[in-house]
């Protein structure tokens, strides 16, 4: 007899941003599902915890609170700091987007998140570990997956199988790995550390970015490093403070980014509090893939959503809103194929990376040639030095780096970034 707890109409493997909405979603559309998570929750994860409105969006569109009285500080815009300048810069006002962001802790959001997917329908299994996907070595389609649950002695062998897998295993990709899906090196590809550390500025109206990051380490040949540093007040007595970096610079490969972060926080006024002594934790860290750095979106039975798919803004590292957007999308395709059969359906799930690509391709295309540029320091250098003085072109940059205009409507600086963005050939 099939053993039915193992089987499913989508198997969605991690319950990170991307594997909650998408499991929220398909059980929302009547779908019987299965999210499989090595973690049990709460359980933390390494992050900025930085939300702009386009997070927020996402999170609205969901049906989650994200009122403050739920447990998230909200912020009006981004401080920008470089060349000796400080700009605040309020989110802009638009019909598509709130004009809010927030902080939230990880280990908080993805609890509210995965408990959100459960109240929808779908069935959590935690401490599962999946190792591979499984295929029908006849058609090459993806059956399912397999893996482990339970740790050391306790461990035992368990499969799930399903008509659909969504890889929503974030940057580590074990599903698409276990296909020989490796990620794309001309696509850009970030790294991130943090720390938390007990500060005076807990609580700020503002995300603060700050554009200068010196590599100091050789003191006679001090390097701008094309990334930046960050400073988000979390309203619970903390900041969480990082930096990061993009691939496309020389310097990409042989920094150390931890001893990167202290140089850097040693630098800044000593009544914030960045210290040694005030930390909170140990500095955690972990890589950004960007700009569609894994593909095709869709193979067989598979789907690549969110990290898994590379989908981090190469323009500036933001992640959680794409990982959210790429599980609508692909659980909108889903939702489609499987109330068809045959060539129909399978056409309904071409459908996910042609949407992708509709949604974010030339968008990404722009973002990967800026990455490229910017990875040059005198690019950089120039940017910071003659950009920064300048508040109508910042305003406008931040449309940009956020991805936060109004396609339809909008204002003139609305309708030059949609036009940038559809005249880009997309990505494939
Ligand atoms: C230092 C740092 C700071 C960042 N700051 C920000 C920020 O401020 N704002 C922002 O928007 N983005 C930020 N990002 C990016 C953001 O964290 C990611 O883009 C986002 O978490 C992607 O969501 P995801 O669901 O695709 O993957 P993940 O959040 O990584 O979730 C993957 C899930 O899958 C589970 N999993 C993994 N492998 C397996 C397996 N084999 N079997 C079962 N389960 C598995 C994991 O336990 C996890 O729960 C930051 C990243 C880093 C590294």
């Amino acid at each position: 007899m099939a053993d039915l707890e193992s089987q499913a109409d989508v198997i969605v493997v991690g319950a990170g941003p991307a594997g909650s909405t998408a499991a929220a979603y398909l059980a929302r559309g009547g779908l019987d599902v299965l999210l499989l998570e090595k973690a049990t929750f709460p359980r933390p994860k390494v992050c900025g915890d930085g939300f702009t409105p386009r997070g927020m969006k996402q999170i609205i569109d969901l049906g989650v609170d994200c009122s403050q009285a739920g447990g998230w500080l909200h912020n009006r815009g981004l401080r920008v700091l470089g060349g000796g300048v400080s700009l605040e810069l309020d989110w802009p006002e638009l019909g598509s987007f709130p004009d809010f962001g927030a902080v939230r802790r990880r280990r908080d959001f993805d609890e509210l998140l995965v408990r959100h997917a459960q109240k929808s329908g779908a069935r959590l299994r935690e401490d599962t570990t999946v190792t591979a996907a499984t295929l029908d070595e006849r058609t090459g389609r993806i059956t399912g997956v397999r893996g482990h649950v339970g740790r050391g002695k306790d461990k035992r062998p368990v499969s799930f199988r399903a008509p659909l897998t969504f890889a929503c295993d974030g940057v580590s990709a074990r599903v698409a790995l276990s296909l020989g899906m490796v990620k794309r090196d001309d696509r850009p590809m970030g790294v991130a550390v943090r720390r938390y550390y007990t500060s005076p500025r807990t609580n700020d109206d503002y995300l603060e970015s700050h554009l200068e990051l010196w590599d100091r380490s050789d003191p006679d040949n001090p390097k701008l490093l094309p990334g930046y540093g960050w400073i988000f007040g979390m309203g619970d007595g903390t900041s969480n403070v990082g930096l990061g970096i993009l691939s496309t610079s020389r310097a990409f490969g042989s920094t150390d980014y931890r001893a990167l972060l202290s140089s850097w926080l040693n630098s800044t006024p000593g009544e914030w509090g960045y210290r040694e002594e005030n930390a909170v934790g140990p500095i955690g860290g972990a890589a950004l893939p960007m700009g569609f750095n894994r593909t095709p979106h869709y193979r067989p039975g598979l789907l690549l959503v969110g990290d898994s798919a590379g989908t981090v803004n190469p323009f500036n590292g933001e992640g959680i809103a794409y990982a959210m957007e790429s599980s609508s999308i692909a659980a909108g395709c889903a939702i489609q194929a499987l109330a068809r059969s045959g060539p129909a359906a399978e056409h309904a799930l071409r459908n996910y990376p042609l949407a992708m690509r509709s949604a974010l391709g030339g968008y990404y295309r722009l973002g990967n040639l800026f990455s490229r540029a910017i990875g040059n320091p005198t690019v950089m250098r120039l940017a910071t030095r003659h950009g920064l003085p300048r508040k109508t072109l910042m305003a406008f940059l931040l449309k940009v780096l956020a991805n936060l205009y109004d396609p339809r409507g909008g204002d003139a600086t609305d309708r030059v970034i949609h036009a940038m963005t559809r005249l880009t050939p997309s990505l494939k």
